[in-house]
């Protein structure tokens, strides 16, 4: 299957084809056809599927066909709902990169930097608005911005939407737009949540759901390092140095957590850049930029920050700090052996995570390969299946028996739990609300 058997116009195939992309992804392939005849859409893929061009292609088109009146203001006619600056971003470069053919204006606005130039773009007339809800609202309530004429809603990364407590921020958006209009809702998850969302915004939506391309238990190598606490700095610095990696992409929890970090790093010699909240816009643009263009070997981020960025085959990436909560393991990973290249998700496991360890691989349905590094051997055994009892209390047989010989992939016994589809539990308990 060709883009061409899409039904998409000579413009967007130019485009696509400049790009490089021969074949449309499966949510491509099942979403174009859909959009294209001005159905409603419920889509389960996740960054990494070529999600972001299976709306904006489709979406571009039927934009085009009912051109607005030459002289006429530019309206919004779609609007792209997405929950983090990053994300906006980026969507923005691909609706530009997309339309690059055809006569239609885009525009994106998100919080953290300055309004008034969004205004002025906005008052300019756009077609295509990429937005963050918060300053959506911002611009509404600044009277800089009509909805009036929306013809179509995408809420892209719903589930992530919700989970960070735009809810009510985008009914309070929907409740602003035309009752008629085509809506498209792309979520990773299809929690009750987001089925009760659907369920209030989508008239007779297709439902398509897809995997990952890189399914996570398959192509990425996971390994964990079992290591104590005070250790797991030194342990960085030393894999990136020893293994000679050059785009580490590293995971914790606090932003604190982050900035501390990266300053040690530093002073380990290690180029290293971080990326969280409290960043200013332009630090976190610098920061991506550096990492990307290799400048930065480290990025230190913590999971909201890193969420939906679209960095290219990333070979490395590092739980600092494994995440509360099991799925966000699953998003992290998700971030390296991106088109179809493998990569490799290393996490450094203390005593105090072993519970955190369990959680994740309940979810991923395996048990992950235990690393002791040289210099590194920690004081107990990473055994999820005793998850209470520290090495210590083990009698002296069980701690040979769970002890990784150092430098080797010390495989676990095969998971007791059996199956082996990457699936992520879709409301499981430790959710956030
Ligand atoms: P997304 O899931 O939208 O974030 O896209 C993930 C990555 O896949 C982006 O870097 C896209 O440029 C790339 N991509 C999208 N569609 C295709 C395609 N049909 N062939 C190859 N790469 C693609």
């Amino acid at each position: 299957m060709s883009f061409s058997q899409l039904g998409l116009s000579a413009e967007l195939l130019r485009a696509v084809s400049e790009q490089g992309y021969e074949r449309p992804t499966p949510v491509q392939k099942q979403a174009i056809p859909v959009v294209l005849n001005g159905k409603d859409l419920l889509a389960g893929a996740q960054t990494g599927t070529g999600k972001t061009a299976g709306f904006t292609l489709p979406l571009l088109q039927l934009l085009n066909e009912t051109p607005t009146a030459p002289g006429a203001k530019r309206m919004v006619r779609a609007l792209v709902l997405t929950p983090t600056r990053e994300l906006a971003a980026q969507i923005h470069e691909s609706v530009t990169t997309y339309g690059k053919y055809l006569p239609l204006r885009a525009t994106v606005v998100f919080g953290g930097v300055g309004i008034s130039p969004q205004i002025e773009r906005l008052r300019r007339g756009v077609d295509i608005l990429v937005a963050t809800p918060g300053r959506l609202l911002d611009l509404v309530s600044q009277r800089a911005l009509d909805l009036s004429q929306v013809e179509i809603l995408v809420l892209d990364e719903a589930d992530r939407m919700l989970d960070m407590g735009f809810i009510h921020d985008v009914r309070r958006i929907i409740n602003l737009l035309p009752r008629k209009r085509q809506n498209l809702l792309f979520s990773a998850t299809f929690s009750d949540e987001i089925r009760a969302l659907s369920g209030q915004i989508l008239h007779a939506p297709v439902t398509i759901e897809v995997a990952r391309r890189n399914a996570a238990a398959e192509l990425v190598n996971q390994v964990v390092y079992a290591v104590e606490k005070e250790k797991k700095r030194e342990l960085l610095s030393y894999l990136v140095g020893s293994g000679r990696w050059k785009q580490v992409l590293v995971f914790v929890r606090t932003k604190h957590g982050a900035d501390r970090l990266a300053r040690q790093l530093e002073r380990d010699g290690i180029d290293t850049g971080v990326l969280h909240g409290d960043k200013s816009q332009g630090a976190r643009t610098l920061a991506l930029a550096g990492f990307k263009n290799g400048k930065v070997t480290v990025l230190v981020a913590t999971d909201i920050a890193a969420r939906g960025l679209d960095i290219d085959q990333l070979p490395h990436v590092v739980n600092f700090e494994l995440p509360n909560i099991p799925e966000d393991y699953v998003h992290r990973i998700g971030r390296t052996g991106r088109a179809g290249a493998s990569g490799e998700a290393v996490s450094l496991v203390c005593l105090e995570e072993i519970k955190l360890l369990a959680a994740i691989e309940q979810v991923l349905k395996k048990d992950l390969p235990r690393l002791v590094a040289p210099g590194f051997e920690p004081s107990f055994s990473l055994n999820t299946r005793n998850p209470n009892l520290p090495r210590s209390a083990l009698p002296s047989s069980t701690k040979r028996t769970n002890e990784a010989a150092p430098h080797r992939n010390a495989r676990t016994p095969q998971s007791r739990r059996g199956g082996d589809a990457l699936r992520p539990k879709q409301d499981g308990p430790g959710r956030r609300r």
